[in-house]
């Protein structure tokens, strides 16, 4: 029987550890504010962006947001991404995606100082990661660093396997895996006989967007297996990657959807955005 990993639980402890920090950088003097642009209205966007502002009040430091009309135009972005580089009032940028169709994403991750870069998608702040510099790390693939490691889940020596090779998690959760020492197998939909691939990891991280997929014919007998899915079921529940019933007998350790891996990925965003002041 598996043990269960808390994110609602650990993510909690990273804020209060967070508002502790800030409380001593605001007597220093130090000032924090995240800046966060939402383009359009897409009503997913606007919970996570309320989400954000409301774990930056939470630990203390300022917010201030930007939401503009659908129409925007890249130009416009760009120039109030320019500026607010430019601002030293703010100290984080976030741009929350997805951005409406005419918009080039990349250009405006791009356009991001890697200063302020707190989302970690910058390809500097990637670069960085992939040559083992300092930087902003992709806030989702991090939590689950800190829920492994908070968790006492050795990770050096072993065998890991990341499924997913997305830009936000699979690829910068390998390369974490790889600076902590594991030895990373990255498995995608092209990937053969993926069971028997699965199978070899003590670590199994499933990040792919398939209600349930992962059944224990895809786990090794005492693996850990996190699952990064967010999905909603045939049955409209909230569900995983993981087929987290089936599963649960022959892992280890299991983090659940909800409240596994998802609240981690505000609470790194929070520390990154402490980071960004250091
Ligand atoms: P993407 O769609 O960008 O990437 C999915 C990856 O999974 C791709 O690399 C794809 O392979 C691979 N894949 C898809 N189907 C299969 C399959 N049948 N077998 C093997 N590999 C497969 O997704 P994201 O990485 O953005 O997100 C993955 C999941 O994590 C989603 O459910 C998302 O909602 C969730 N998520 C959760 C977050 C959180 O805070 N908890 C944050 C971000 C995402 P290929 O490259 O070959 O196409």
């Amino acid at each position: 029987m598996a043990q269960i990993i808390d994110g609602k639980l650990i993510s909690s402890q990273i804020k209060s550890e967070l508002a502790d920090d800030v409380k001593i950088l605001k007597a220093q003097g130090v000032h924090i504010c995240l800046c966060v642009i939402q383009v359009g209205n897409d009503p997913a966007s606007s919970v996570y962006v309320k989400n954000k502002k409301k774990g930056c009040e939470l630990i203390g430091i300022d917010s201030e947001s930007y939401e503009l009309p659908e129409e925007t135009t890249e130009e416009e972005l760009l120039d109030l991404i320019d500026r607010l580089n430019n601002d030293d009032r703010i100290t984080g940028i976030l741009v929350q995606l997805p951005l409406p169709k005419h918009i080039n994403e990349d250009a405006v991750i791009e356009k991001i100082s890697p200063l302020k870069d707190v989302d970690g998608f910058n390809p500097i702040s990637v670069g960085n990661l992939c040559i083992g510099k300092e930087g902003f790390v992709s806030c989702t693939p991090a939590g689950i660093i800190e829920l492994l490691k908070r968790s006492n889940i050795e990770i050096a020596g072993k065998e890991c396997v990341v499924l997913g090779r997305s830009n936000i998690v699979g690829k910068p959760m390998s390369l974490l895996m790889l600076r902590e020492n594991a030895t990373v197998t990255i498995a995608h939909s092209k990937t053969k006989d993926l069971k028997e691939v699965c199978k070899r990891a003590d670590i199994l991280i499933v990040a792919i967007g398939k209600s349930r997929f992962i059944t224990s014919e895809y786990v090794k007998e005492g693996a850990v297996v996190i699952d990064v899915g967010i999905n909603r079921g045939a049955d409209g529940k909230l569900c995983g990657d993981v087929d987290y019933d089936d599963v649960f007998d022959k892992c280890s350790f299991i983090t659940p959807v909800p409240g596994g891996v998802g609240p981690m990925t505000i609470a790194m965003l929070l520390k990154n955005c402490v980071i960004a002041v250091d």
